[in-house]
């Protein structure tokens, strides 16, 4: 199934000169929802066990929850800084304009367990950077980065010294 077919373009959104990449018609139809993620968790390593996948806040947690489902691994929520009940990790990142911080729970990972983090979209990769922090700071092991896109003309890949996947890019 054509996962690209689902991924709706909005010109200058949320601000001029973005083009978001609206997955919304992605999760409303359910054949390529279950096609998305039957593919990205077969782009998972082969022979590595993953014990957590991680999905970034917000639209990591959808597709990433079902990854986690695929590859019997426990579900971690990385999240926007005061969201998470329990003690914290945290890190700044830098954003096109300012800084944002993103959290996880102390206990989300155990020392040397193989993580693979997920989100949407790939842009210019610091947010996806601050959470391989996050997983070093828990001494978790990143084993792959894995997006439904990346957007190659921003280069993200090149902040990450991990794997990435991604079913497209632009
Ligand atoms: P970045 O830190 O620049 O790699 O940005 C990644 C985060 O911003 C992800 O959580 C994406 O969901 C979101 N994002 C960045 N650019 C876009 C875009 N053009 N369309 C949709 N989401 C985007």
């Amino acid at each position: 199934m054509k996962i690209d077919d689902f991924i709706r373009d909005i010109p200058d959104f949320p601000t001029s000169g973005i083009i978001f990449k609206d997955i919304t018609p992605l999760l409303a139809n359910h054949k390529a929802l279950v096609s998305c993620a039957d593919q990205l968790a077969a782009l998972s390593p082969n022979g590595i066990k993953i014990d957590k996948v991680i999905g970034i806040e917000s639209r990591g947690f959808i597709i990433g929850s079902m990854i986690a489902e695929r590859l019997e691994a426990g579900f971690i929520p990385v999240r926007k800084k005061g969201k998470l009940p329990y003690q914290v990790k945290s890190k700044n990142y830098s954003l096109e304009y300012g800084e944002d911080t993103l959290e996880i729970h102390i206990d989300a990972i155990q020392p040397g367990e193989h993580v693979l983090i997920h989100d949407d979209v790939l842009a210019t990769g610091g947010t996806a950077k601050a959470v391989c922090d996050l997983v070093a700071q828990l001494r978790g092991v990143v084993v792959q980065c894995n997006f439904i896109m990346k957007l190659d003309f921003l280069h993200g890949e090149d902040k990450l010294n991990v794997p990435v996947s991604s079913l497209l890019a632009y």
